[in-house]
């Protein structure tokens, strides 16, 4: 029996032909290849520059190096993501103040937001969870009434667009809001390249920004700290070894070359899903929003309240015994050990976020997954959750936890 892994990299022969290029060159870092990829990236997001680096994690460094977020500063931002979008506040010793999610969206409820604002708030940093966007409108209304930054986390979701008011276009000329990608509407913000990205560069990021000043700054950053003549060895400010390779940044134009492509493929699989999981009243399918579209990262589907996490724990064992790569998605970033000791978290903190996580399970999802496949997954996955379903023999919609 193969196994159906959890994500795959769609790389085609362009790919290592553009890698092969970079080896039999000599140039291997700060080459051609960057210059091209960042142009890219700058141009399908729709923003003025780009600066590619060499993790999301490191993308979302600079970021709040950007803004200039400091030591006893507070950024609100969600406890359901991947650690990076926390952690990266920590290297500036600046606090993150996690808002709970949206049970329906797994986005930060933004309702709370204007709560957990106080005196030493200095930015949002909204993470588009799974690929769906934040409701960016309100959180860049709440972010201008505070005079707060935007530092967006769209690691997982380049392509992504969400509608919003567009402040040059005059209301009375008709409509008002334009559809804009995510990563392109905040200050600065983050996209990451990990293999299991919609797009990948082996390892990778990229910060995007319409600041010239912003930009600047990152590119220093990235090398060192070095002078914006990139002077040999002059090192104006403190900096880091963030470069991303020749070879990478290959990688990253040839996936640029057909992303249109991986995204709508990505859609293709995820509407295969969908139409098998239709009507499967064990399980919420993934939100789908109206006036905004996702691109698909992870296809993570909700067992029904009444399942409980260690259902939930159980269900993957078995999909794993059955060769089906699963994961839980996300742990809850405040309950990480390290979290919940430094900044003396617990369970019940954030009842939503706690509740989700103990109920999503991300399926194999990729871009070249065949419609087989995704039949296999889902047989395999009603037949074990009602297995477990039949065992428990409590009514529907009641909680047990
Ligand atoms: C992938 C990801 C990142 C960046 O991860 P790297 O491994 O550092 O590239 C950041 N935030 C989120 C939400 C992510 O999913």
């Amino acid at each position: 029996m193969n196994t159906i892994p959890l994500s795959n990299p769609c790389l085609t022969l362009l790919e290592k032909k553009l890698v092969m290029q970079v080896l039999q060159s000599s140039q291997l870092s700060l080459g051609s290849n960057l210059v091209e990829f960042e142009h890219r990236i700058a141009r399908f997001i729709g923003s003025k520059y780009a600066i590619a680096v060499n993790s999301g994690t490191s993308a979302l460094h600079l970021c709040v190096k950007a803004l200039d977020i400091q030591e006893g500063d507070e950024v609100i931002t969600t406890p359901f993501s991947f650690v990076a979008s926390a952690n990266c506040m920590l290297y500036e010793h600046a606090k993150p103040v996690f808002v709970d999610i949206d049970p329906n969206t797994f986005n930060m409820e933004t309702e709370q937001i204007r709560d957990a604002i106080t005196a030493k708030t200095r930015a949002i940093l909204p993470v588009h969870v799974f690929g769906l966007p934040c409701d960016m409108q309100s959180i860049t209304e709440i972010a201008s009434e505070f005079n707060l930054g935007i530092i967006e986390d769209a690691c997982e979701a380049i392509g992504a667009e969400c509608r919003i008011r567009d402040p040059h276009r005059d209301s009375q000329n008709g409509n008002p809001f334009i559809d804009k990608k995510v990563g392109g509407i905040g200050d600065c913000s983050a996209f990451g390249f990990y293999p299991n990205k919609q797009i990948t560069t082996g390892e990778g990021g990229v910060v995007v920004t319409n600041s010239e000043s912003i930009a600047k700054l990152c590119r220093s950053w990235r090398n060192q700290g070095r002078s914006e003549s990139q002077h040999w060895l002059q090192h104006e400010r403190l900096g880091y070894n963030y470069r991303l390779s020749e070879i990478n940044c290959a990688l990253g134009v040839a996936q640029m070359q057909h992303i249109r492509s991986i995204l709508l493929t990505r859609n293709k699989v995820a509407q295969w899903y969908n139409e098998r999981l239709l009507g499967a009243e064990e399980i919420i399918r993934p939100f789908e929003p109206q006036d905004a579209r996702r691109s698909w990262f992870v296809y993570v589907v909700r067992l029904q309240d009444r399942f409980t996490r260690r259902d939930r724990d159980n269900l993957m064992e078995n999909l794993r015994k059955n060769g089906i790569e699963c994961r839980s998605y996300f742990p809850p970033i405040h309950l990480q050990p390290f979290y919940a000791k430094t900044f003396g978290y617990k369970r019940g903190d954030f009842p939503n976020t706690e509740h989700l996580a103990d109920r999503t399970i991300a399926l194999p999802f990729f871009t070249n997954m065949t419609e087989f496949q995704v039949e296999r997954v889902c047989a395999v996955l009603l037949q074990e959750l009602r297995k477990i379903a039949s065992t428990k023999n409590v009514p529907l919609n009641v909680s047990v936890d």
